[in-house]
């Protein structure tokens, strides 16, 4: 049994087999200044040749592990297996694209030190392309509006944290998960530090408009039952019109005389009422397909081989 190393640098890795050696000699090169440390590569069931690379790292320096998943998970579940192996007194999280940059490590080790638990690398200027901004910016609004927790924007995956933060991640089991916002859940002491955060040099972001829709959706259920809420608020809305409407009628009917032409009145009625009740019920469809999931309890993930000792 070996002690445990001062650092866990966990990295999710998804189709890089063009990113992993840049990123290891990088890493490699920063860490090695910062103490002992270990990189956990997670595969998160890649198609090309990651895997492979991860497990001839290992076989050349044992400071790198990996474990690699039966299919496609999802960054996020990858990142919670890295969690799951890592033994190291201080937790990195970082993505495997080199948009983050080693090189950044230190500066948030320093701030950490500093007696934070934990440290957001917060990027200075996106460089991304327009369309991923306007994405990008349209999720951190919507999430902070509608979660209810303060999840700071901006925020690129590295970071780094303390053990007893690492404690608490591992307890929550949740199948749907968003790290940005279990970590920001666990109320610990923060600080936000600019880092560079480079375009994607190599490969594709696997990230599209649909996979991010999906996981602000996550983000948004997991933290927030406001969508749920809004049947309430809706219903009454819809209920308070058609009954100032119905009073209306009956005035003109009444006092005026007039008689009411109900066609047009009808469909209207009828799809503005029927489209409300649709969205509500698919609101809470998604939330109890939710309970669902957690109440068959699968595994989070499923681990095809490890590169571990
Ligand atoms: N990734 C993953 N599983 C996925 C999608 C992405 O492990 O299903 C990894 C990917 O290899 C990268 C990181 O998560 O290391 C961030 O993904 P990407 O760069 O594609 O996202 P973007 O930076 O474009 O938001
Ligand atoms: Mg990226």
């Amino acid at each position: 049994m070996t002690a445990a190393p001062d650092f866990s640098v966990i990295v999710p890795v998804y189709n890089e087999e063009e990113n992993l050696s840049h990123l290891y000699a990088r890493l490699s090169s920063v860490m090695e200044k910062l103490g002992t440390y270990e990189i956990i590569f997670v595969d998160d069931g890649s198609r090309d040749r990651s895997w492979q690379l991860i497990k001839e790292l290992h076989e050349k320096d044992d400071r790198v592990k990996g474990v690699s998943f039966s299919r496609n998970f999802g960054h996020h579940i990858a990142i919670t297996a890295g969690l799951d192996y890592a033994k190291g007194k201080t937790i990195i999280l970082m993505d495997g694209d080199l948009q983050d940059q080693p090189e950044e490590i230190p500066k948030l080790w320093k701030k950490l030190c500093e007696g934070y638990d934990l440290v957001y690398g917060i990027r200075k200027v996106k460089k991304d392309s327009l369309m991923k901004r306007f994405n990008s910016f349209l999720f951190w609004w919507f999430l902070n509006k509608l979660s209810g927790i303060d999840i700071p924007r901006n925020q690129t995956l590295l970071r780094i944290f303390d053990k007893k933060i690492l404690g608490v991640l591992k307890d929550m089991r949740e199948r749907a998960r968003f790290i940005h916002g279990m970590i920001a859940w666990t109320g610990f002491r923060i600080a936000l530090l600019e880092v560079e955060h480079a375009p994607r040099e190599r490969g594709v972001s696997k990230y599209n408009t649909i996979k991010l829709f999906r996981l602000a959706f996550n983000a948004i259920t997991s933290f927030s039952t406001l969508p749920l809420r809004l049947a309430t608020y809706l219903g009454l809305f819809s209920s308070g019109i058609g009954f100032f409407y119905a009073l209306y009628f009956l005035y003109k009917k009444i006092f005026l005389g007039i008689p009411v032409l109900g066609y047009a009145s009808i469909i209207v009625a009828v799809l503005f009422v029927g489209g409300v009740q649709l969205l509500i019920l698919g609101i809470m469809g998604e939330y109890l397909g939710r309970v669902y999931q957690e109440v068959q309890a699968r595994p989070i993930y499923i681990l095809k081989e490890m590169a571990l000792d």
